[in-house]
This record gives C-alpha cells, sequence and structure tokens, in this order.
C-alpha cells in the first residue's frame, strides 16, 4: 500500500518552489498543494475513502493520516498544506497503527460477504484491509441494518456495506446538483439515503452512476441484468432466438483496462472477437448509429438556424441529461433536438431494417448493448423505446460476462463489426469522448450549409477537460457560436442562462459524466484525469485513421437511407430515428 508507485512524476507549467521531506525524499511541492496532492504527483501512494480530486475536501474518514515532525497529532494528509521544510512519515509505525484501527471499526460495522458482493476483488476496504493485514477484527459491538434497495433499473444500494465516505453525495449534489442522496441522521445511525425515506426509483435520480463509480465499496453498484442475459443465452438451441449485440462507442477504450491493460489501448477487434465467442449470432458497432445521429441532427439544425426556430440546439444523446431536463427544465424542451440517442437509433433499425434484411421475426431478436453507463439502461425503459433492447450491459459487467465465459481475452484475435449494421466514420468513433459529438455534428453541418466537401474537419476547441468549452465559427455566412459541456451542474448554468433568455449559444453538446461516455457510470474506476485523457486520446486516433471521418459519407449510412430510410429528416427517418421529450415526475 505504502510503495512508491511506477509513475512519472508530474509537474506544472510553473516551477514548484516548496521544498519538503517525504519518507526521506526531498519532494518539490507547489504552494497551493496539501500533503496529499505533492505525494500523489511524486509517485508516493497514500490510502484514503473519501478523497477524490474532483470533489470538496472533507477529511473525514482519515484513512489518509499522516506523521509531521513537530506536529503531536497525526494530520489528514488531504486537508493539510504542504509547508517549506515539512517532514512527513505516511507510513510510519504510528500512521500504520492509526490505519488498522479505523479499518477494524470500519470492518466490525460492516456487512462482510465479500465473495457475494459485487466490488469483490475491487474494493478499497477489501484492498486496504488485505496489505494491512487485518486478520481479526477486536472491536465487537451491535451492527446497522438497513433494507437494500433495488427499486431502481440502473442502481443498487446497500447500506450495510456503506462506509459513510461521502463521495457519492457530494458527486450527486455537488457535481450534477441533483441531490439525489444525502446524509441523514447522526453517529451510529447515520445513513446515505433519499430523502424522506425514498426509494432511488422515487427520488430526483437521473440515473447517471457517477455515484457507482465513486463509491469505492460494494454499497452503490450497478442493477445488473447478466444472469438473466446468460440464463437466456444458455437456453439459445431450445428457443431458436437470434442473438444480435451492440457496442458503443466509448468501450473500445476502456474494456482493456478492466484486463491489465494500460489506460487508453484500443481493443476493438479483440472485443468483437470476444462478443462472438459469448455467444453472438451478429455484433454490430453503434458507432454507425452515432453517424445517423449525426446526419439527422445536423438537418435538423441546418434547419432550425435558417429559420431561427428554438436556438440554441442540444444534443440527446446523454440519456441522464434528457431526465435531468425533462426534470428540470420542463418549460425549455423545445431546444433539445428531437434525435433519438446512437443506442436508441440502432435499437429502431435492428427491429425493422435489419429483421426485414436477413428475414427474421423482429420478436425473434434478443437485442444486448454494451453502453459506459448506468442511464443506458434506464432508457431502454422509457415508454417510447420499450421493447426494443432486451439488456443493457456495462463495461465492468462485459468485463465479467468474458472472465465467466472463461476467454482470455488478452489472447484474443482480432475480428471486425458485422454488416450491415458495422461500417462507421471517424465521427461515430469520438462520440465518447466530451466534445465529440459537437464536432461530428459540425463536420457535417458545416459541408450541408455551404454545399461543399469541406477540407476542415477537426475543431479543437470543443476537446478537453474543461466542464465548458465554447467556440464560434463562421460557416456561409453564419456565425455559430457552440459549447460543448460535461457535467449536469455545468448544464443547469446553461439551461438556466437559455431560460433567462441570454443564452450566447447556437447549438450546444451536454454530456452528464466528467470526460463524456468514457467517464460513464459503467466505466472502470477512474484513478485520475490522466486516465481520461489516455481514453479520449484512443477515440481521436481511431477517428484520424478512418477511410471517411464525416457521417454523411460512411457508405454503410447511405446505403440504409437509400434502400430503407428515404431522405435525410424525412417522414420516415422522424418515424424511425427521432422522438419527443416530455415532463418527467420524479415524487
Ligand atoms: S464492500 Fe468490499 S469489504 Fe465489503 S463485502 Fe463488498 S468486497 Fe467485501
Ligand atoms: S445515479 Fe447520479 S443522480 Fe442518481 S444518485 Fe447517483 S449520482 Fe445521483
Ligand atoms: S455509498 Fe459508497 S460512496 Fe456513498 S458514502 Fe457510502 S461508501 Fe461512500
Amino acid at each position: 500500500m505504502f510503495k512508491k508507485k511506477r509513475c512519472k512524476v508530474k509537474f506544472r507549467k510553473e516551477k514548484p518552489t516548496v521544498k519538503l521531506v517525504i519518507n526521506g525524499m526531498e519532494i518539490l511541492a507547489y504552494q497551493d498543494e496539501t500533503i496529499f496532492q505533492a505525494a500523489e504527483r511524486n509517485c508516493i501512494n497514500i490510502p484514503h475513502f473519501c478523497y477524490h480530486p474532483r470533489l470538496k475536501v472533507v477529511g473525514a474518514c482519515r484513512m489518509c493520516v499522516v506523521e509531521v515532525e513537530g506536529r503531536r497529532n497525526l494530520e489528514a494528509s488531504c486537508s493539510t498544506p504542504v509547508k517549506e521544510g515539512q517532514v512527513v512519515y505516511t507510513h510510519s509505525e504510528r500512521v500504520i497503527e492509526a490505519r488498522r484501527t479505523i479499518l477494524e471499526l470500519l470492518l466490525a460495522n460492516h456487512d462482510l460477504n465479500c465473495p457475494t458482493c459485487k466490488k469483490n476483488l475491487n474494493c478499497k476496504l477489501q484492498e486496504y484491509s488485505t496489505d494491512l493485514m487485518i486478520d481479526e477484527i477486536s472491536y465487537v459491538g451491535e451492527m446497522r441494518h438497513n433494507p437494500k434497495d433495488h427499486s431502481s433499473v440502473s442502481i443498487q444500494r446497500d447500506p450495510d456495506k456503506c462506509i459513510l465516505c461521502g463521495r457519492c453525495v457530494r458527486v450527486c449534489g455537488d457535481v450534477q446538483t441533483v441531490h439525489a442522496i444525502g446524509q441523514v441522521n447522526r453517529g451510529f445511525y447515520m445513513n446515505v439515503e433519499p430523502p424522506f425515506k425514498h426509494e432511488l426509483s422515487e427520488s430526483s435520480c437521473i440515473n447517471c452512476g457517477q455515484c457507482v463509480v465513486n463509491c469505492p465499496v460494494g454499497a452503490l453498484t450497478e442493477h445488473s441484468s447478466i444472469h438473466e442475459f446468460i440464463k437466456e443465452l444458455v437456453d439459445k438451441s431450445k428457443t431458436k432466438k437470434h442473438f444480435v449485440v451492440q457496442v458503443a462507442p466509448s468501450i473500445r477504450a476502456t474494456l482493456g483496462e478492466l484486463f491489465g491493460m494500460p489506460a487508453g489501448t484500443p481493443v476493438t477487434g479483440k472485443l468483437v472477437t470476444a462478443l462472438r465467442e459469448v455467444g453472438f449470432d451478429m455484433v454490430f458497432d453503434t458507432d454507425l448509429a452515432a453517424d445517423i445521429t449525426i446526419v439527422e441532427e445536423a438537418t435538423e439544425f441546418v434547419k432550425r438556424l435558417k429559420n431561427n426556430d428554438n436556438l440554441p440546439m442540444i444534443t440527446t444523446c446523454c440519456p441522464a441529461w434528457i431526465k435531468f431536463g425533462e426534470q428540470f427544465f420542463i418549460d425549455e424542451l423545445e431546444h433539445m433536438s428531437s434525435c433519438r440517442s446512437p443506442q436508441a437509433i440502432l435499437a429502431s433499425l435492428v427491429r425493422t431494417y435489419y429483421a426485414e434484411k436477413k428475414g427474421v421475426d423482429a420478436d425473434d431478436i434478443v437485442l444486448v448493448d454494451i453502453m459506459p453507463c448506468t442511464a443506458k439502461k434506464y432508457e431502454i425503459q422509457r415508454p417510447e423505446f420499450a421493447g426494443d433492447v432486451d439488456y443493457v450491459l456495462t463495461t465492468v459487467e462485459l468485463a465479467k460476462l468474458i472472465k465467466q465465459f472463461n476467454i482470455d481475452f488478452e489472447d484474443l484475435p482480432d475480428s471486425e463489426f458485422d454488416n450491415p449494421l458495422g461500417i462507421s466514420s471517424g465521427a461515430g468513433a469520438i462520440f465518447g469522448r466530451s466534445g465529440g459529438v459537437m464536432e461530428a455534428a459540425l463536420r457535417t453541418a458545416a459541408d450541408f450549409l455551404t454545399g461543399k466537401d469541406l477540407k476542415k474537419v477537426e475543431y479543437e476547441k470543443v476537446r478537453g477537460l474543461e466542464t465548458l468549452k465554447e467556440a464560434e465559427i463562421n460557416i456561409a455566412g453564419h456565425k455559430i457560436k457552440v459549447a460543448a459541456v460535461q457535467t449536469l451542474g455545468e448544464a443547469r448554468k446553461i439551461m438556466d442562462d437559455i431560460r433567462a433568455g441570454k443564452s450566447p449559444y447556437h447549438f450546444i453538446e451536454i454530456m452528464a459524466c466528467y470526460g463524456g461516455c468514457i467517464g460513464g457510470g459503467g466505466q472502470p474506476p477512474l484513478k485520475d484525469d490522466d486516465v481520461l485523457v489516455e481514453r479520449a486520446g484512443a477515440l481521436n486516433k481511431q477517428d484520424v485513421k478512418m477511410k471517411y471521418r464525416k457521417s454523411h459519407k460512411n457508405p454503410a449510412v447511405l446505403e440504409i437511407y437509400k434502400e430503407y430510410v428515404g431522405e435525410f429528416g424525412g417522414e420516415k427517418a422522424h418515424k424511425l430515428l427521432h422522438t419527443k421529450y416530455s415532463k418527467k415526475d420524479y415524487i
């Protein structure tokens, strides 16, 4: 636990000026850093539960305590600023003893059922207890017992596994501004739950899953339908069902991490092979549906721009954002694009176009979607899409599925997606990162507005990890101001401006999760933002390598419209590929 990680020391542009000594090593720190931040940046790993670099520091769990020479008490390194000449020990005998006591107290009031826990082998409480060799618990007493909450289609709560670190409460309230859960009661009776003893399904939860990726233990996990799916799959020979799977754009840039590969390792080919080995008859690519989303969205945007109608237009690929809008901005829904998300578009085409082409009964198709987040599990339950998709599995669940089928993922050969729903453009590939939908839409909208095949395909200003990215683009006499927004806290500010009639934008992309889908609530846990940079980089590289980089140039898209859908934005396109959003009551 205290090992120096194999990593590169990171520096900012300016020079660090504070000299301190940690574990006998001279370290250079920045004035505004805490001991924890300086240690982490210098590859010294300090165990922690409640700290997260993007959340407010609360110093509650005390696992990150360190010994500072000259100070009587141990200090929480997450909330203690660095000082010139400080001498710090992150693993002295006293520190280790304190951490052992904290762990024992947590374990004494914990529902310790590791083998049946979804976080088994991926749990910080388990990891630290193993590292510190906690082989018995000295404290015996009353334990809390609170009911589990399985009411949500996306998330399960098991309060008896909660260690009260508060990360879920801060991400839900401070980052997403949803406040669906909070800490209630005091002392021994403290618990994390929705207000008024409601279940999660009755709360304002928008199913984003950010609480799940931020929970260090098994108290918040995805609602899994993996067992039901496997049961149906093993009965395949009896039922003669046709098994189809679609894979969202971001999965190929994140799945490898769950098999020990470095962040940003592209695993597209292995992923397709693994899904075939699991037993799918057809493996389709949601990237193609992302291309279709773009041709429809760009068609809609150009029409609205020319008519100055309901601007700004806002993208609708993210179901957590849609639910947020439907709950908190019911009066502004006309700004949302009517396009379905890529997941819903591919599902619609599988049940109609593909079923007809293949000559299979649409009802005999079992469609499974591999998606980056828990909100996609909610999306398939929306009345307008109900029945199109049978199961949604997250990236984390897919890795479990591959392991359960005893597939040696790392050694798999590459293979390609199936046709007719398997060819995509570079524009479809970048949907998985923040700013990608906007960049893809601009590539097509610019061609539609000018009537040319423009050379410019890269819009760097909407890339990156800032929660708000803006650009102003001149196209065919139109000065178009666009924004790419990530996190719902940032979206709330943008929507408040729209409501107040002072939004400067024509077109806005909103994604609920930090980083976009690569940081979704069903993705592997994030160590730091560098992981997001690597994941986004993998998608950008895929984009550059593609033969077609604009959605409306993708020959598979053109073929589908020619054979089946008709014209871009036409009547049949609206029936198959668009929808309507409406008020959602949550209490
Ligand atoms: S939360 Fe962690 S320690 Fe608790 S049962 Fe699950 S795996 Fe075990
Ligand atoms: S899923 Fe999102 S909205 Fe729901 S409780 Fe978790 S963080 Fe809050
Ligand atoms: S549910 Fe998880 S993230 Fe939330 S307070 Fe409990 S342990 Fe922490």
